[in-house]
């Protein structure tokens, strides 16, 4: 098995996309992920990964804080800008959730405080304590098998 078969795989499985944020000495900064779940509900904690090279991983073990912001399908230029996929710096302005920095417009904002880290391989698991939660009616943002994409209808169980 080599590393394309693996990401392509690994691709199959369709998610959302985030834009997790941290703070800094008042410097925001954001990164696209979509390695994101939800772990438990009593108390509620949820789990996002950060590889080894991400500017984000060293930023999030400073400040002990994060927000999961889950993208709505007008959001995709957000996740290219917070993927290096726009070159270009361009300016994104940060509303607040719990004191923490959140985009607003996401069709879920969550506000978290680290509450245990683990190395696992190339990347770093953080569990995220949620203590504050804020949500949108619109529709979410798609990625599958890497490319953007939107719902387009759904899809009757019965
Ligand atoms: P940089 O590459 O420096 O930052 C990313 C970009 O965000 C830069 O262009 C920077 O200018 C911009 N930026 C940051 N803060 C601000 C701000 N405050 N205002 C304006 N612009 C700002 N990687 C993972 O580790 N885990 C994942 O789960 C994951 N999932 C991904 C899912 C998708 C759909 C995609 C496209 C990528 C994913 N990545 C993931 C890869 C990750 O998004 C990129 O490798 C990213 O460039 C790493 O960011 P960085 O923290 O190293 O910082």
């Amino acid at each position: 098995m080599d590393d394309r078969q693996f990401r392509t795989a690994m691709g199959k499985f369709a998610t959302g996309v985030t834009v997790i944020a941290t703070e800094q000495d008042g410097d925001v900064h954001g990164m696209t992920a979509n390695a994101f779940m939800s772990v438990s509900l009593d108390p509620k904690l949820v789990v996002i990964s950060i590889g080894e090279h991400a500017k984000l991983l060293q930023k999030i073990k400073d400040s002990q804080i994060f927000t999961v912001n889950i993208l709505a399908e007008d959001q995709k230029e957000l996740s290219m800008i917070f993927a290096g996929q726009i070159k270009e710096p361009r300016h994104v302005e940060f509303g607040r959730l719990d004191g923490k920095p959140v985009l607003e417009g996401a069709v879920a904002q969550v506000a978290c405080e680290v509450s245990a880290e683990h190395v696992e391989g190339d990347h770093t698991l953080f569990i995220g304590k949620v203590t504050d939660i804020r949500l949108e009616d619109k529709e979410p943002l798609v990625f599958y098998s890497g490319k953007y994409r939107s719902l387009e209808q759904e899809v009757s169980l019965v």
